[in-house]
């Protein structure tokens, strides 16, 4: 494990468990009770955070920082995180975005927890159990004097709101009685006003220099069927509500956000209060703390943006490789270890930047570099012919096993059994790269040109002859000569120098597999900066599908597996997509060194 460095987070929480803040918490009945943490035993978690996604989409390498932060910060406390889905907005969340979810938390390697059950046996909270909470919390405030309806239009609702630096104005609602406030309330409830007739709002300060704080609306009027109480709503709790009393119920200690909500957080801080004086919530109250969000270079993070990509076609679906989603990436053949790695290394901020591209792709390098398996695939094959091979070794047909080790020597630890060793057969025809032959040879080159010695990687030491082309000038085979003797891991290995090591699969066993090389999905650092249209920034190359031949133990992976392809870089089996054996498809991952920004 890494050394984990301080941070606000760290410090917040560490000051909190020293001055024990929430060491008087007790469990109680379950949430949506008063008073709900006034009786029973000490919560034993020390820390409660929370990962509160709302399900109108999949999720993203952004949200994976923020999955990260809240159950990495919890784990290491003694204390634990809640998955709570944010479903207060009926009309863009769905099921399928709540099992994506489900999915991609638990793929990260995190499980969640609830009050008076332990992470693993726990299922996720939703907001829309808090329904009937929310709304009597709706109707203390109204009888407190702290919220009326208000039935201005929405455009005087909007003009009387002010600016900053001009005060707002009050809404010729805002005087009603309690009484006729309730009565109203519950004529929104019983569906007796129109959508968008009226909101009831919290009564604070229509002068306040935050625009947030001017009564902030708590509930509107919306005939829309929730994916999960169907109908039986008509009123729902605006997220600013919403949020902190879901925080509270559920005891949650830290409540972890984006900076996007620092001007919020006095609204917080209000209805926490109100709530404690109602006794519908007892202290303390959970507080809240905003961090910078993710932003990466050659990366959108905007749900909307991304199901545009979709929606459009740009990619194949949500988890096209190319997408910065959490199914995209582990597509794409990133691992939770690299992801959790990414999001330790780039820290948490108080203050917007943004992270390089490359940091991901070094923590998925650093992460497979001694675990992914090396194999040999020729991915722009053209066929060598070894035309002495009947005369050096009896016959065409014959062939003869190599074998080279599955890891290097540097990527086995002390005490570590190394895997078994591959193998593969060497014949009379081989493919090789195309670009491993030149006639006439470029200053410097060092492969294969006629009269050139190279070796075979972990087969032969071969002698160039030259090559046969088509009509059009292309070369159709490269002739060599095979130098018996000279096999890899043999006493006459060595017997001869070869300028070069080439990669290769022989005819005999190679199997042909399609190969997804994948590149960035944009040609700029900045794809949607400055109101630009981030379709234009499209890389037209980002995807080239080309047929290789690859080596038997690369074909017969499992779905998922991540390979080495020698001098190439990372490579996936395609978890959908491909067939072990006899349907091989993989995906380029990323090369073995940075090439962004170069
Ligand atoms: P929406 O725009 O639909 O509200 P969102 O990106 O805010 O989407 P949520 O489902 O509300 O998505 O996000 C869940 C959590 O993930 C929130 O706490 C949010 O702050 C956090 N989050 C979202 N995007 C990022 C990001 N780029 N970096 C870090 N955290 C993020
Ligand atoms: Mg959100
Ligand atoms: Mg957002």
């Amino acid at each position: 494990a890494e050394h984990k460095v301080s941070n606000f987070l760290r410090q917040i929480i560490e000051k909190d468990l020293e001055q024990g803040t929430y060491a008087s918490r007790r469990w109680a009945g379950s949430p949506g009770d008063a008073a709900h943490h006034a009786a029973g035993e000490p919560d034993p978690a020390k820390i409660r955070t929370r990962f509160p996604p709302e399900p109108n989409g999949y999720l993203h390498v952004g949200h994976a920082k923020s999955i990260c932060i809240n159950f990495g910060l919890a784990k290491e406390y003694g204390g634990v995180c809640h998955l709570r889905f944010d479903d207060t907005n009926p009309e863009k969340e769905d099921t399928e975005y709540v099992n994506s979810i489900i999915d991609a938390v638990k793929w990260l390697g995190f499980d969640w927890a609830q009050l008076g059950q332990a992470a693993g046996s726990a299922a996720p909270y939703q907001a829309s159990d808090y329904f009937d909470f929310m709304y009597r919390a709706a109707e203390a405030l109204i009888e407190a004097g702290h919220a009326y309806v208000d039935e201005q239009s929405a455009e005087d609702m909007r003009a009387n709101r002010g600016d900053f630096g001009k005060p707002g104005v009050d809404s010729p609602f805002r005087s009603r009685t309690v009484a006729e406030n309730l009565t109203r309330f519950r004529e929104m409830k019983g569906g007796k006003l129109a959508d968008g007739a009226a909101v009831l709002r919290a009564k604070i300060d229509m002068a306040s220099p935050n625009i947030n704080m001017r009564d902030p609306a708590i509930y509107r009027i919306r005939r829309a069927t929730h994916h999960h109480t169907g109908d039986t709503w008509c009123i729902y709790p605006m997220y600013t509500f919403a949020h902190p009393i879901e925080d509270a119920l559920e005891q949650i200690t830290h409540s972890i956000c984006t900076l996007e909500f620092e001007d919020q957080r006095p609204f917080y801080d209000w209805l926490m209060e109100r709530l404690c004086e109602c006794k519908l919530l007892a202290a303390p109250a959970p507080k809240q703390y905003e961090f910078a969000r993710l932003n990466l270079t050659y990366v959108i993070t905007s749900k909307r943006k991304l199901a545009q990509l979709v929606n459009e076609s740009k990619v194949s679906g949500w988890d096209d490789p190319r997408m910065p989603t959490i199914v995209g990436l582990r597509r794409r053949g990133y691992t939770p270890e690299s992801l959790r790695l990414f999001a330790d290394r780039i820290g948490v901020t108080k203050s917007d930047s943004w992270i390089d591209y490359s940091t991901l792709e070094g923590c998925l390098r650093e992460d497979l570099e001694n675990k992914a398996h090396r194999g040999m695939a020729v991915l722009d094959p053209v066929k060598l012919v070894l035309t002495n091979w009947a005369e050096a070794f009896g016959s065409d047909g014959y062939t003869e096993d190599c074998s080279q080790p599955a890891l290097p020597h540097s990527a086995i630890a002390e005490g570590q059994t190394p895997p078994a060793d591959r193998t593969f057969l060497i014949g009379k025809e081989v493919w090789i790269e195309r670009e491993d032959f030149e006639e006439v040879p470029p200053k410097g080159y060092k492969r294969l040109f006629p009269g050139n010695v190279v070796r075979l990687k972990g087969g032969y030491v071969i002698e160039c002859t030259g090559c046969a082309r088509d009509a059009a000038g292309n070369v159709t085979e490269v002739h060599a000569k095979v130098i018996p003797g000279t096999k890899s891991g043999t006493p006459g290995a060595d017997s001869i120098k070869a300028k070069a090591a080439i990669t290769w699969v022989s005819v005999a066993d190679g199997v042909p597999a399609e190969v997804r090389l994948y590149d960035r999905l944009f040609a700029e650092a900045h794809p949607d900066a400055g109101g630009k249209d981030f379709l234009q920034s499209l890389n037209p190359d980002s995807l080239k599908v080309v047929t290789a031949y690859m080596e038997p133990s690369l074909a017969g992976a499992q779905p998922d597996q991540k390979f080495q392809f020698e001098r190439f870089g990372y490579f996936v089996a395609d978890r959908l997509d491909h067939v072990a054996g006899t349907k091989p498809v993989f995906n380029r991952v990323t090369g073995l060194k940075d090439s962004w920004g170069k």
